[in-house]
């Protein structure tokens, strides 16, 4: 009788005192687990190790030991936040909390929604489930197709510092090209696609090569007997980036995925060795086509997309009735220069991107065309030389 009692008693002790047990915490879906020490809740404000949850969401973090505060950075958001004071900062303003950080067990533990709130997140919480959620909408991203006459060239910059490069125009687009990414604060270049031999897509690598450092360079692997070509080839081989050919493999920067779409196959015409590659965040899809012709096109599978870097500055002999019926873009974007010796971009292929209801963008007449998406939606901006 007396050993139930104590059960009894040890069990109503156990109900009497409320034991909050320690909230489930998710980022963008995935839950996190705090290894140093489990979440804690205070005056309904949930706590947890400050160095997990300010590097969870994609910040550097510093801890000033004599100051007790922690200095934490993504991309251009700064944030102070000290264990001795309820006042935080956000880029040099300053907030309140209701809950400051604090020493628990010799571990530093952050308010949560404050950390989550500050970096631009979405804190919510389920009190059912006990789940709280953070949710970052994706970054922007920006694909700049700048104008540089009869030529292309496509900077795209992506969360985190990551630039993607494709193609740099002739050579005499080289330094306003240079001058384009140093204007975008480009620091340097992750990835550069060097499409295809032809002067219009390579002659002004050599000068974006000489301001920036470039890690990885992707071309096709074809090279011709031209001055052209061999300078590129020099430049490339001084610059000691990673050099590969086109072989169908993916890049990935955080969500979003940069994919080549060609590998080493062999072509009757120098335009077919284009580097085909399809830029994929989110339910945005962008086509850079390169100068691929229909023989191109009408080897590459899953090329649905929204926005379409039209084949070969709008040539007759690319985008083809079929390729466009499965790529069933919503916008056209031709690099293209005014009064082109050509005939570029075709009637014909105007022609059938207007009856397709496509939007047409083309370097010509908008000038440098800037498409911005967060993987949701997008927009453009163009800019016209003054
Ligand atoms: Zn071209």
């Amino acid at each position: 009788m007396k050993k139930l009692f104590s059960v009894v008693l040890i069990f109503s002790l156990l109900f009497a005192t409320p034991v909050l047990a320690a909230p489930t915490v998710e980022l963008n879906g995935k839950p996190l687990a705090f290894v140093e020490a489990e979440p804690t809740i205070e005056n309904g404000r949930t706590l947890v190790p400050l160095r997990a949850i300010f590097e969870a969401v994609g910040a550097t973090v510093d801890w000033d030991q004599d100051t007790q505060t922690a200095t934490a950075n993504k991309g251009s958001t700064k944030v102070l936040l000290s264990a001795s004071s309820n006042i935080a900062e956000i880029n040099g303003q300053p907030k309140i909390l209701d809950v400051p950080a604090k020493i628990v067990n010799g571990r530093i533990l952050a308010p949560l929604r404050f950390v989550g709130e500050a970096f631009g997140g979405i804190v919510e919480w389920s009190p059912e489930a006990e789940l709280i959620s953070i949710t970052f909408l994706q970054d922007q991203v920006h694909v700049h197709f700048i104008d540089v006459g009869q030529a292309d060239s496509i900077y795209i910059s992506l969360p985190d510092n990551n630039d993607i490069l494709i193609d740099a125009g002739g050579k005499k687009a080289g330094p306003k090209v240079v001058e384009y990414l140093k204007k975008q604060n480009v620091d340097d270049i992750e990835l550069m696609i060097a499409t295809h031999p032809h002067e219009d897509h390579i002659g002004g690598i050599p000068a974006v090569l000489e301001a920036y450092q470039v890690k990885t360079i992707i071309d096709s692997g074809h090279l011709t007997n031209t001055a052209t070509s061999r300078n590129y080839s020099e430049a490339v081989a001084s610059e000691g980036a990673v050099h590969n050919q086109a072989d169908y493999q993916s890049f990935y920067f955080g969500d979003i995925e940069f994919k080549v779409l060609t590998g080493n196959n062999k072509w009757n015409n120098v335009n077919d060795y284009s580097v085909v590659t399809l830029l994929d965040i989110g339910n945005i899809r962008f086509l850079f086509m390169g100068d691929a012709e229909k023989a191109v096109e009408d080897k590459l599978y899953d090329v649905s997309a929204e926005i379409l870097k039209v084949g070969h500055h709008g040539s007759s002999t690319s985008t083809s009735p079929d390729f466009l019926d499965r790529v069933t873009p919503n916008v056209a974007v031709i690099s293209v220069g005014e009064g082109n010796s050509y005939g570029h971009p075709s009637p014909s292929v105007i022609k059938r991107l207007e009856d397709s209801n496509i939007s047409i963008y083309r370097t010509d007449i908008h000038g440098d065309i800037v498409v911005s998406t967060d993987g949701c939606s997008y927009d453009i901006s163009c800019h016209t030389a003054e």
